[in-house]
């Protein structure tokens, strides 16, 4: 365990202030890493993700994606003070955010500001460093081509992934196939490459204590906008109103009612490839429900 005076002294550093912790407290609900909130002499308090020394790549990754999210200045996202690792830990130190019922206008308020997210864009799609999904490195090699980026970045590297890890062949095969067909359910469709959370499911928004949605835990690049509502409607935790505001705000291509399988395909591969057991046969029937779009 990395002394709590590590990553005190971190902060002090960051806010120029000095900064000694009065109090911890876990936080749970997190997949991935040790939570806490840091509260300081002074009452100021931190919210602190830590895991060990090798994250530190990680957390730089996450820290430059929450910075990409507040430049747009669209939707509420934790600032991030700084991240760090010592011998043993990495961490990273991230704005406390109070969280607060939703409230009426809560959902209207997340379709609005996520379709101001996805309104900045880039030349083109991916970023300027790689990141993580889940435990799962995601790589953002940047291209102009979307097709090809979501074929091999994305849909290609899972793919793999999978093979080593023993999925069955059948999927392998027909996911390489579809992976040599995908130009085909982009014809009349150019996107845009938009500003993504990256990993959009329910638990990864919130609202505040005024009812203002924040989202967080970000695998933040550049790409097709409906790869992140796709991802909205995988697991649930988005309502009717959500929805309605997104599109009132940006309408969605008809195709994408085709397209969200191919995007939740990447995350039903990584799940199998975190997880295993049955997320082989949801991918093996949605490339199949694939495969039948395009013939
Ligand atoms: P992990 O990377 O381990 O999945 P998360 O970023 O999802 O961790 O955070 C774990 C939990 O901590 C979230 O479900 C949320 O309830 C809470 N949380 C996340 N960010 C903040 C924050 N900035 N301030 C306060 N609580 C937070």
């Amino acid at each position: 365990m990395a002394e709590p005076g590590t990553i005190e002294e971190a902060i002090a550093a960051a806010t120029g202030e000095p900064f000694r912790a009065q109090s911890t407290r876990p936080v749970s609900g997190g997949c991935i890493n040790d939570a806490f909130v840091l509260e300081g002499k002074d009452g100021r308090r931190y919210f602190v993700k830590r895991n060990s020394a090798d994250k530190l790549a990680m957390f730089e990754a996450e820290q430059a994606g929450l910075r990409e999210m507040l430049e747009a200045d669209a939707i509420r996202v934790p600032a991030p003070l700084c991240c760090g690792s010592d011998d043993s830990e990495a961490w990273l130190v991230l704005e406390y955010i109070e969280f607060g019922a939703a409230n009426a206008a809560t959902s209207e308020l997340l379709g609005a500001q996520l379709a101001a997210l996805h309104r900045r864009t880039r030349e083109f799609f991916g970023l300027d460093r790689d990141n993580t999904i889940g435990a799962t490195p995601q790589i953002n090699t940047p291209d102009d081509d979307w097709p090809r980026f979501f074929a091999t970045q994305r849909l290609g590297y899972q793919l793999d992934l999978a093979e080593r890890n023993g999925a069955p062949a059948r999927l392998i095969d027909a996911g390489r196939h579809l992976q040599q067909e995908l130009p085909a359910l982009f014809e009349g469709y150019r996107p845009a490459p938009s500003l993504l959370h990256g990993d959009l499911w329910g638990g990864n928004w919130a609202a505040d204590e005024g009812g203002r949605p924040v989202l967080f835990d970000p695998a933040t690049y550049y790409g097709d906008r409906e790869a992140d509502l796709a991802m909205t409607e995988l697991f649930g935790g988005f309502d009717e109103r959500f929805y309605r505001a997104y599109e009132d705000a940006w309408a969605v291509d008809a195709g994408y009612q085709t397209r969200k399988t191919l995007y939740n395909l990447y995350h039903v591969l990584n799940h199998f490839n975190l997880f295993g057991g049955g997320y082989a046969g949801q991918a093996q029937r949605m490339v199949a429900g694939l495969a039948a779009e395009i013939s």
